[in-house]
């Protein structure tokens, strides 16, 4: 039987994958027969995560990095390239949550949100970009959120600087693209609703979320663990040979209403 999403031979670089959405990428990837390179700032955790996708019968790299310093970007990029020759799936997952009020919003929260969930996704696809089109051959997945398209609903929390930097990744994705589609590239997004992580926990857990997901979520539910595997594998894979530019929402409907 013929597996469209195969990953066999393949080298599959994950941001953020010291927990949450960025370790079941990674796992997804690696299950797919993708040798992996994970990268976060937490070590520990990296070492932790190398353990278990090695456990599954792949190579696994991970290397410390802070998205936010770009000299730290080149070099893990460049580790990444020295490792393992060429990096074909790019996993652009590093992130931060933020749910303050634009009056309350310091000048320092903003540019932290947006330099970690907006300018660094463009850094390191541009570095790993060069990578890719020296080889000629990519698939760039940029994680976008459900607030690349909606922020939430009245009454509920602000989400200005993370819908901005959000927002940014949809457009970012189309441009990228649109640039790269000619030369073996292709460059998607997800945008997740809300999923269990250490970013939503407290979210997911406290009771708020239950009555918006009832009012605006046509499934009326978080995500549940696994239920982003399907979109990544499809955009990582020789599945999506012919799909550049698109952002695909795993939401429950969210998006539709
Ligand atoms: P987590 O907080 O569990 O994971 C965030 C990851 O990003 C961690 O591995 C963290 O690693 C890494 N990270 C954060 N800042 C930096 C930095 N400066 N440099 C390097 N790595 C960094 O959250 P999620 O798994 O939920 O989030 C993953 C992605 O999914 C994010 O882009 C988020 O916006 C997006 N998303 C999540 C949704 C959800 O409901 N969970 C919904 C929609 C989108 P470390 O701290 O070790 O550096």
């Amino acid at each position: 039987m013929k597996n469209y999403f195969d990953l066999s031979g393949k080298v599959a670089l994950v941001t953020g994958a010291s927990s949450g959405l960025g370790v079941q990428f990674a796992k997804a990837l690696a299950e797919q027969g993708a040798d992996i390179a994970i990268c976060a700032r937490r070590v520990e955790k990296l070492e932790a995560v190398k353990s278990e996708i090695e456990a599954l019968g792949v190579k696994c790299f991970a290397h410390k990095c802070d998205v936010l310093n770009v000299d730290e970007i080149r070099e893990m990029v460049k580790a990444v390239e020295d490792h393992y020759g060429k990096i074909d799936i790019l996993v652009n997952n590093a992130g931060v949550g933020d749910a303050t009020g634009a009056a309350d919003l310091s000048d320092e929260t903003w540019r932290s949100v947006l330099g970690t969930n907006l300018d660094a996704v463009f850094y390191v696809a541009r570095e790993v970009g060069k990578v890719m089109l020296k080889n000629g051959y990519g698939k760039i997945i940029n994680i976008g959120s459900l607030h690349s398209e909606v922020v939430m609903p009245l009454n509920t929390w602000p989400v200005p600087a993370y819908a901005a930097a959000k927002g940014g990744v949809k457009m970012l994705t189309k441009a990228l693209a649109v640039e790269w589609a000619r030369k073996g590239i292709t460059v998607n997004a997800i945008g997740p609703a809300y999923f269990g992580s250490e970013m939503t926990n407290d979210i997911l857990s406290t009771g708020g979320f239950d009555p918006v997901a009832q009012a605006y979520c046509p499934m009326g539910r978080a995500g549940k663990e696994g239920e982003l595997n399907g979109a990544m594998l499809y955009f990582a894979s020789d599945a999506s040979s012919y799909t550049t530019g698109q952002i695909l929402f795993v939401d429950g409907g969210w998006t539709a209403m």
